[in-house]
């Protein structure tokens, strides 16, 4: 052989490496900063339950990302979670939303849903409790057991409330302690109650607790409140409010309820008697499921890149609080939403996923199914309880609840899915402690929802923290048993 021929057979041969690794590479890197190619949409073989756009949370970034992406012509799925509609759904008036003047913060959402329904935007009733985005497709595993494989996901799943984490917050938790004055203010008329927290939600929650409170005392850890001038302004004008700033809390203290709580004041210990403690001190972003595949920064809080909201891997986008520890406005989260359901959108378009294409999975794509659902009937006045609870054969599940209260609205369709999952098995049914006052007392209803399950006529079972579907199905089972 030539010296000529055997240099021709290396590079031959190196080429074919190269090409190789080309390749190699360049399926590699379409699923990490660069477009992903046509061919790419094989990767669908065989799978079925998919969503091209998958919406994580349903407060405002949620929803108007799916407003967006389902006009956009999508089959978009929103992932509601167990606090269905986020933040907004405890506020009362909101005065920043643009183009409106004053609206109940639970109104814009419900409004925003309707909107994105309207595009064709599916809600399902279901949360995500993991996922795994080590490779493209993206699954998303759900609380009803539900496997999907996301072409593009959004996560929108906010914050949750931060806790203080001092002697006696656990214990007293629902004996008095509680995160929502517009849930449970009704419980302490004419009590004395501490708000603790110097922001907008704080004083938001002192004003909610005006109408019933005797005395409000608004603990304020530093020497300026953070709230807005506006609400500042309006907590200056109550009388029952009054604010202490300096005030460090240190220990909550009761007996079956909260009796009172200790702060540093000024640097001395001083005892504040009160029934009731109202948290309001920040909150701290949703991620849990998301840390191990995605960036966060030091504050926990899910990254993206600088104009867009794609986070560290490419096709999942990031929008709202669990991402802006800055601004945490609702109308910066619906912005982010808006950008989120543009990028994805991008994504879907570099991808081929264009319409022709897209008719080609319509029987493939993932639709949640309803479930049986039970019903829930409202009970009013000691005669019906007894009748509808303490008299029951079967096992009666209890939902205490109060009017404006978004967790107690929330817990319903939880509670007629497990009624449902059981036949006749077991009935439930919905008390408004404010209107059955007696029955709340003699049952300990602080705090709502409150959920109680009876069984002969005796509790069986008291849950004072949020159920998921799957959490109060087992709890079920273990009374039926
Ligand atoms: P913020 O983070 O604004 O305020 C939290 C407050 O809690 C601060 O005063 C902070 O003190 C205090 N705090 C934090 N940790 C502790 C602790 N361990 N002990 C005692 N105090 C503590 O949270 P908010 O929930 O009030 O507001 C979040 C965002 O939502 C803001 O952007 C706000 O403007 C917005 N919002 C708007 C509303 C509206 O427009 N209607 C209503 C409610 C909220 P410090 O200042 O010393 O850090």
């Amino acid at each position: 052989m030539s010296f000529a021929v055997s240099r021709r057979v290396v590079v031959i041969f190196f080429g074919v490496i190269l090409l190789g690794s080309a390749i190699f590479f360049y399926q590699k890197r379409a699923l990490h900063g660069l477009p992903i190619e046509h061919s790419s949409l094989d990767m669908l073989a065989g799978k079925k339950n998919i969503v091209p756009v998958a919406i994580i949370g349903s407060g405002p970034a949620g929803l108007s990302a799916a407003l967006y992406a389902a006009r956009g012509g999508y089959h978009t799925v929103v992932f509601e979670g167990r606090a269905a509609g986020g933040q907004l759904m405890t506020t009362t008036w909101v005065e920043n939303w643009p183009g409106i003047q004053k609206k109940m913060g639970p109104d814009i959402i419900k409004g925003l849903r309707s909107q994105a329904q309207t595009f064709g935007a599916i809600i399902a009733s279901d949360a995500v409790t993991r996922v795994d985005f080590s490779s493209w497709p993206y699954q998303l595993f759900t609380e009803d057991g539900d496997s999907i494989y996301a072409l593009t996901v959004i996560i929108a799943t906010g914050a949750a409330p931060r806790l203080l984490n001092i002697p006696g917050e656990r214990e007293f938790w629902a004996k008095g302690v509680t995160t929502c004055a517009i849930c449970d203010a009704p419980f302490y008329k004419n009590s004395d109650v501490i708000v603790i927290g110097g922001g907008d939600s704080a004083a938001e929650e002192a004003l909610q607790l005006v109408p019933y409170a005797r005395s409000i005392t608004l603990l304020v850890r530093s020497g300026k409140m953070r709230a807005a001038a506006a609400m500042q302004e309006r907590v200056r004008a109550v009388p029952s409010i009054h604010v202490v700033y300096n005030a460090v809390p240190q220990r909550i203290i009761g007996d079956t309820h909260v009796t009172a709580l200790e702060a540093l004041v000024d640097g001395t210990l001083k005892t504040f008697p009160v029934e009731g403690i109202f948290l309001a001190i920040g909150h701290v972003p949703a991620t849990d499921i998301f840390k191990e595949f995605l960036t966060c920064d030091d504050l926990g809080y899910l990254t993206h890149a600088s104009h867009t909201q794609e986070t560290s891997k490419r096709g999942i986008y990031v929008a709202g609080d669990v991402t802006d520890h800055r601004y945490r406005q609702a109308g910066v989260a619906a912005g982010d939403g808006i950008k989120a359901a543009l990028d994805a959108s991008e994504f879907l378009r570099d991808l081929g996923f264009v319409d022709a294409v897209a008719a080609r999975y319509t029987r493939k794509l993932y639709e949640p199914s309803s479930g049986e659902q039970g019903s829930v009937a409202l009970v009013e006045g000691t005669a019906a309880f007894r009748h509808a609870v303490l008299e029951s054969e079967e096992p009666v599940i209890v939902e205490f609840f109060t009017e404006n209260c978004p967790s107690c609205v929330q817990l319903l369709p939880v509670i007629s899915w497990v009624v449902g999952q059981l036949g006749g098995a077991v009935k439930a049914v919905k008390v408004n402690a404010t209107t059955n006052k007696a029955i709340a007392e003699e049952y300990a209803v602080a705090k709502v929802p409150t959920l109680i399950i009876f069984r002969d006529g005796k509790i069986a079972v008291r849950q004072k923290d949020p159920l998921s579907k799957r959490e109060l199905l087992a709890l079920v089972k273990q009374v039926l048993e």
